[in-house]
């Protein structure tokens, strides 16, 4: 089906991003509420069709690890994007101090799945692996948004804006245009090492010592009282030659990614408490 703006009624805003603001929504004919993202572009009406073109492979393949996407349409110059309603938000505001290792595990389980998904089943790498675009419910499932779909939605954001803490793996820096399934696992890993510490890893007030540190330093590390086993895990994600890092497979099968996997994390309890105590804040 096709999703029309008159069809929504909008509720508050959930929040803003680099390219516009993502409002709650209530779709009338079906019942279900959505988050509407709202992308402002500068385009003609070819490239903005093309743009719903390309996203609409995503009607034709989901999976418990990526938001589901509902539809998008445009007004004017804007892209309307209607998705999947997370109740309980974006990783980077729920993390806080940092979160245990099985709640760690758990994350980088599903981030991996959803990640292995958008490759085999896609063809696609995500290419912008952080975590707001982690996304949670309260029923604790952790799934991806805001991946590269589109190839046209894709270049025109390109050209808005790079943002102003980089997730860029070093090789992305220092050569443009080589961006393969590596890079995401290194933007994977650094994601994993902020989650567990509760804060993003390097320099944060200068943006050029930062990417010179990203090329220059030692990889970050999580924090010590994390198990060996994670702490190699995020060394696997975070070896500065591309080529050796592991791939999705590989790393599914980590110790890490094993020793947690019969073991019943309450993810549900956790993002819910994380998402009040965030409230309280
Ligand atoms: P960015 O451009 O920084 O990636 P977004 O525009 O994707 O940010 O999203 C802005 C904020 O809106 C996010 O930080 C998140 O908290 C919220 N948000 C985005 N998508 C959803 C969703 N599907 N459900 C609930 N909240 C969302």
């Amino acid at each position: 089906f096709k999703i029309k703006m008159d069809e929504l009624e909008l509720k508050e805003e959930l929040g803003k991003g680099q390219y516009g603001t993502v409002q709650k929504v209530f779709h009338k004919a079906t019942n279900v509420v959505m988050a509407m993202k709202e992308i402002r572009l500068e385009l003609d009406e070819a490239k903005l069709n093309q743009i719903l073109m390309e996203l609409d492979i995503l009607h034709k393949s989901t999976s418990p690890f990526i938001v589901e996407f509902y539809g998008a349409f445009f007004i004017e110059s804007c892209v309307y994007y209607c998705m999947e309603y997370m109740d309980a938000g974006s990783l980077d505001k729920l993390y806080g101090d940092g979160v245990p290792e099985e709640v760690l595990s758990k994350i980088a389980n599903s981030m991996l799945h959803g990640l292995k998904f958008l490759k085999d089943e896609l063809s696609i790498i995500h290419r912008d692996v952080k975590p707001t675009n982690v996304l949670v419910n309260k029923a604790g499932q952790v799934k991806l948004c805001d991946f590269g779909v589109s190839g046209q939605l894709a270049n025109s954001l390109a050209k808005t804006n790079i943002g102003c803490q980089s997730y860029m793996a070093p090789e992305r820096i220092q050569a443009v245009n080589t961006y393969s399934v590596s890079s995401d696992v290194w933007s994977l890993g650094l994601s994993l090492v902020e989650v567990a510490g509760g804060k993003y890893p390097y320099i944060n007030d200068n943006m050029f010592a930062q990417l010179k540190a990203i090329i220059d330093e030692e990889p970050p590390k999580l924090p010590s009282h994390f198990s060996e086993e994670a702490h190699s895990f995020i060394s696997d994600c975070l070896r500065k030659d591309a080529t050796q890092r592991p791939t999705y497979s590989q790393l599914l099968q980590h110790p890490f990614i094993k020793k947690y996997e019969d073991v019943d994390v309450d993810m549900a309890a956790w993002a819910v408490a994380a998402n009040l105590s965030r409230a309280s804040h």
